[in-house]
């Protein structure tokens, strides 16, 4: 029997078992994909994300060090990450690599591993993976949104958001020329679903995507619209290949909007997205999915060397108190205020033109970029200046504005 066994080895499962395996403990993970199959994720991996687990060189495509936002009337904002630079990684490797150190730590790894059946008996877990019978003291849910595995654990598919992406294919020398290290983010309803467009340059390509409150072709209309015929897209596209993946060019996934309100349960714990546990504010979910995953490992492993099951409740205490309530949850505020309204791109307009000149707004904006403090410092200093925000607006939006800020 296992001491613990992973259902998922995206970023989550991986480095739980990294973290588990090297405190001695026996751990499988069990992933339902083949090894490096393709994960739609557009890999940019901030600092903060950086500096709890740094990566290996080669596993990164271009280190990040500069963040540019642009509105819809052209203004662009150019935001100093060199402090504190991101890393742009091909998802697939990164979990790939991720899996390799959890397995060179000793964790066991079973590719081609879909768990279907979760039972929990009164010392045990019974994972079903095809006809064999995988039993563990405890079970790790790091399946990402997966609602068919969800009802075992007695939960539902929390409220979320879609993300479509393509990625490009172009001569590292073009990448260089024309995108360079920056991280893009364009704020404008014309070619973004929700939220914001992407534009995040790797070595030899580019990936470009958008979110979408809903499925629906109006979204993949403006992400082509945005990369064959946007003003700054379109010149620095040419020459560039969409890349194919398991027969599709656009790629679509989901991450959730709203942690669980509990994420343990008898002989469970929920890490990353399987949790919820994403950041309201870029929807990326990396972070947190490390931040778990390293609280996990720490409680999981008091919870069976101390003999104290109860420590799974406090890791679920300790994810809401550090990581919800303490980052998370203003987060939420944040994107309340900035996106899904009808004022939205004047407002980030706004911000952006504000901040050219207002250095602690752009400092705010970097912040928000790299994560290095949670989120209630940037929505202090947007707090702050709400009211030269709302200076740039005539009466009646201001008015609107302001019910809808923070
Ligand atoms: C298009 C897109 C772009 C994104 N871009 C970014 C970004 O730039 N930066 C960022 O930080 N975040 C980004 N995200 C979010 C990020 O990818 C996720 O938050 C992160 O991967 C969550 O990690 P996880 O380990 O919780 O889940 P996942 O990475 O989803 O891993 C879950 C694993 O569980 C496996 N699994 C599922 N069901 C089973 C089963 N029944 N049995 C066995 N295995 C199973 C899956 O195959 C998978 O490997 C993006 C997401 C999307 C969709």
């Amino acid at each position: 029997m296992y001491e613990v066994a992973v259902i998922g080895g995206g970023v989550a499962g991986a480095t739980f078992a990294k973290r588990f395996a090297k405190e001695g403990h026996k751990v499988v993970v069990l992933e339902r994909k083949t090894e490096k199959s393709y994960k739609p994720c557009a890999g940019y991996i901030n600092y903060a994300a950086r500096e709890l687990e740094p990566i290996d060189k080669r596993v990164i495509e271009r280190v990040a060090d500069i963040g540019k936002l642009y509105s819809y009337t052209g203004a662009e904002l150019k935001l100093n990450l060199n402090k504190y630079p991101g890393a742009l990684v091909y998802p697939s490797e990164y979990h790939q690599y991720l899996r390799d150190l959890a397995a060179d730590a000793g964790a066991e790894i079973r590719y081609s591993s879909e768990v279907k059946k979760v039972e929990f008996k009164e010392k045990h877990v019974v994972l079903q993976v095809g006809t064999e019978s995988v039993k563990a003291k405890y079970c790790v849910g790091a399946f990402g949104m997966n609602s068919m595995l969800m009802k075992f654990f007695g939960k539902t598919l929390p409220p979320h958001i879609y993300m479509f992406q393509y990625e490009f294919q172009l001569p590292s020398k073009l990448v260089e020329e024309r995108f360079g290290n920056a991280v893009e983010f364009y704020f404008d309803s014309r070619y973004t679903g929700y939220g914001y467009t992407w534009v995040f340059p790797k070595k030899n390509g580019v990936t470009v995507g958008t979110y979408a409150l809903q499925l629906n072709k109006e979204v993949i209309t403006k992400l082509n619209n945005f990369v064959f015929k946007h003003e700054r897209m379109k010149e620095r596209m040419r020459g560039a290949q969409p890349k194919k993946f398991e027969k599709r060019y656009i790629f679509a996934g989901i991450v959730p909007t709203e942690v669980l309100p509990e994420l343990y349960g008898k002989r469970y714990v929920l890490v990353g997205e399987a949790g919820g546990l994403t950041d309201p504010l870029s929807y990326h979910g990396i972070y947190n999915s490390i931040r778990s995953a390293r609280l996990a490992a720490t409680f999981l492993s008091e919870a069976l060397t101390l003999e104290k099951p109860d420590k799974l409740k406090e890791y679920s205490d300790t994810v809401l108190s550090e990581i919800y309530h303490a980052d998370i949850e203003f987060g939420t505020k944040i994107a309340k205020t900035l996106y899904g309204h009808e004022l939205a791109d004047k407002l980030a307009d706004a911000v952006i033109k504000l901040a050219k000149t207002d250095e602690e707004l752009r400092e705010a904006l970097t912040t928000m970029l790299h994560h290095k403090s949670a989120r209630h410092a940037p929505l202090g200093v947007l707090k702050k200046k709400k009211s030269k925000i709302l200076k740039r607006f005539g009466i009646v939006e201001a008015m609107k504005l302001s019910k809808q800020f923070l």
